[in-house]
């Protein structure tokens, strides 16, 4: 579903990401992790054409990002890490524009809004300016739009920062359903007890060099993930 091959990028002689090479199967969720600054935001918004990149490619579902950016960003989406959302839109009108978008029909947007807004206790506010919600409520309303066209491969940067306990775990069972279904998703996150009891499979990038991937189970082994993040953290330190 997701192909990063050699991706690498420079912010002028500064290389952000070296050659970094990653895979997300269907039915895989894969959790990306890293020090601040170690290059997850900036692999994510490569992987769904929101920056340029100085080599590799990076492809969804067999369609380079590069060479077909469009058909790729019909079947992906992407949650950032601070969603900017249009304060003067109600959170109803919003969520029709993203329909609109995409493409989602008027029935089909009518049933899906309703089942995620319900899900997330977001129902009666949708009728509300998005900027009368509090921080968690635009991040709810982010991620009902990050879901509503139905999309295959959903990369998300870090989706539980100012969730509320029930949301956070609304966030995952979607998740789970959405990957059960032969979606795939990558996300980042630091929050490493979460990413070690929902996902697959595990990347862990440093200084933007990936230091190692592989299923969760493989990569733990018999320790906690905090361990293992922690340690590659002070190798070479
Ligand atoms: P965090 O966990 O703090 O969100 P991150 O892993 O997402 O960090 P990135 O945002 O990808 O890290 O940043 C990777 C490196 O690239 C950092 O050194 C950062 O300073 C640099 N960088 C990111 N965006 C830019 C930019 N627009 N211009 C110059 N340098 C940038």
């Amino acid at each position: 579903m997701l192909q990063i091959r050699s991706f690498t990028k420079k912010y002028g002689e500064k290389c952000a990401v070296d050659n970094l090479s990653l895979s997300i199967a269907p039915g895989e969720i894969c959790a990306f992790i890293g020090h601040n600054g170690a290059g997850k935001t900036t692999t994510l918004k490569a992987c769904v054409g929101l920056i340029d990149f100085d080599g590799g490619d990076i492809l969804i579902n067999g369609m380079s990002i590069k060479e077909r950016p469009l058909e790729c960003k019909l079947i992906l989406s992407y949650l950032p890490d601070n969603p900017d959302l249009y304060d003067f839109l109600t959170g109803e009108k919003f969520l029709n524009f993203i329909a609109d978008v995409y493409g989602v029909g008027t029935e089909e947007r009518r049933a899906r809004i309703a089942d995620l807004a319900e899900r997330f206790s977001l129902t009666k506010d949708l009728s509300q300016p998005i900027g009368s919600y509090s921080h968690g409520m635009k991040q709810k309303l982010a991620i009902i739009s990050a879901w509503l066209h139905s999309p295959r491969l959903i990369l998300m940067d870090e989706p539980f920062v100012g969730l509320d306990p029930k949301a956070s775990f609304t966030l995952k069972e979607m998740m789970r359903e959405h990957c059960a279904g032969g979606g795939a998703i990558l996300f980042s996150t630091h929050v490493l007890d979460v990413a070690e009891k929902i996902c697959d499979k595990v990347a862990i990038i440093k200084n933007g060099k990936l230091v190692i991937t592989g299923p969760m189970d493989e990569v733990r082994g018999n320790e906690s993930l905090e361990e293992v993040f922690l340690e590659l953290e002070g190798d070479g330190e």
